[in-house]
Parts: structure tokens; sequence; C-alpha cells
């Protein structure tokens, strides 16, 4: 089985202590490519390091909604120097993200527009946050189309799910499909096409069962892809192939 993990945060303190050994192990267990995903420009720099250290890992550079509160304008000049690295595979996460208060609606979608932005000018592929904001999301989505596209963590109902896939773009799922309780995201994963489809991680978030509410690594994509695959009718090795050919083609590796 080869794996790829389309989604992943090993720069997160929860891996302070050991993300050498975590992220040494991988091949063992299939796991082939690793996107490390930034949230802030020091966690981009941080994302391009591992990516340095490691062929398997590759980095993308971006401001999470989250984030925009604590980010300068001056921030969107360094992500346009960071996408230049070699090892820069996408722009993200970026998006919009009215669950936690309080937060400043204008301040998330101004930084969002503004890397949507820096994504039509440089053209690389998207990595979207989005939770409960679908609305203010597939406005901008409309308003600033881009090459190339994923919707991470993928929540929503299958006719959002489905309206995506007709922009033509990709959406990611995590280990919240091996759950008992997702059939939404059951239902949302047959409204898009195979080839349209990632999985990921988001560790150390989003453990799938039966690990569910430990930290997440991407050795566990073995429980998500085995739900992935009896949604599909299809072997958990079919599913890792398929989607590892998806995420290969997605962020040209
Ligand atoms: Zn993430």
């Amino acid at each position: 089985m080869r794996i790829f993990d389309s989604h992943a945060h090993y720069d997160d303190a929860r891996f302070r202590d050991d993300a050498d050994a975590v992220l040494q192990d991988m091949a063992r267990h299939g796991v082939e490519h690793i996107i490390n995903v930034g949230c802030s420009v020091p966690s981009s720099r941080k994302s391009i390091a591992l990516a340095e250290k490691y062929p398997f890992v590759y980095a993308s550079v971006g401001i999470h909604p989250h984030d925009t509160d604590d980010a300068v304008p001056q921030d969107l000049a360094t992500l346009e120097e960071l996408l230049r690295h070699p090892k820069v595979k996408a722009l993200g996460e970026i998006g919009l993200d009215y669950h936690y208060q309080p937060y400043s609606r204008m301040t998330q979608l101004e930084y969002f527009i503004a890397q949507m932005e820096l994504a039509q000018r440089a053209d690389v592929p998207v990595i979207i946050h989005s939770r409960e904001a679908t609305q203010d999301l597939m406005d901008v989505l409309r308003r600033f189309p881009v090459r190339k596209l994923v919707c991470h963590c993928f929540s929503g109902s299958a006719e959002t799910a489905a309206e995506i896939a007709a922009m033509g773009y990709h959406l990611s799922f995590t280990g919240v499909i091996t759950f008992s309780n997702a059939r939404r995201s059951h239902e949302a994963i047959r409204r898009v096409p195979r080839d349209r489809l990632m999985i990921e991680t988001d560790c150390p978030y989003m453990a799938p069962e039966p690990h569910r509410g430990a930290r997440c690594d991407s050795r566990m994509l073995k429980y998500t892809l085995a739900a992935l695959a009896e949604i599909w009718g299809v072997s958990p090795e079919e599913a890792a192939e398929i989607t590892a050919r998806n995420a290969e083609e997605f962020f040209d590796i």
C-alpha cells in the first residue's frame, strides 16, 4: 500500500518531542508523501524546514483564518517569496472559520481574498479551510477562480461537495469518516468523482477510530483508507493508490 497524507501539521507543539521518530517510521507503514501545511508565516517556515530535512515531506505556506488577527500585510509579500521554494507545493491553509468566538469576519475575509488573489497570480494549488462559513466561502470561490483547489477536512453537505466538485475542485477527508456517526461525510464522498478525492490526517487532530481522541499521525491513515474502501467497494490498497495518484497530480509531485 502506498499512502499520501495530503494535510498534516508535524510542526505542531504536540510533536515537539518526537516528530523525528514518528517521521522516520513512515516508510515502514507505506506512507510515501506528506504535505506539511502552514498556518502562519512562522509555521510556514517550519513546514519548509521539515520539507528540507525529509525528502518525502513537502510544504504549503499560508495564513489560516484563526491566525489572521496576528498577521500583518507584509506577511503576504513573505508568502509570495516562500512560494518560490522548490518544495513548496501549495498556498494554504487559507479560508474562513466562524466557529470559535471572538473572530473578525472582516479580517478573515480580507486575508482570504488577498491570498486567493496571490494564488491566481502565482498559479499555485490552494488548500482551503472552512468551518461554519459555507455561504461566504462559496461566494469567494466563485469570485476568485483558480486552477487547482482542495477543500480540506471536508465536513459540509453532499450538495456542497457536489457543487465544489462541479467547479473542478478537489475535496479531502480525514479520519472523521471512520466515526460511527459519519453518515453525512459518507454521503458527501459518494457525490465526489473518485479522481477528485484525497485523504489526510490533519494530524495531530482528527485521529480515526480506533484511536479517536488520541494524537493522530500519518500511520493511522490505514483506518481512514479502510473506511473509504468500504464506501467505494474497492480494496484498501486500491483506495490508497487512487487517492495517492490524485494527490500526486494535484500537488505536482
Ligand atoms: Zn490543518
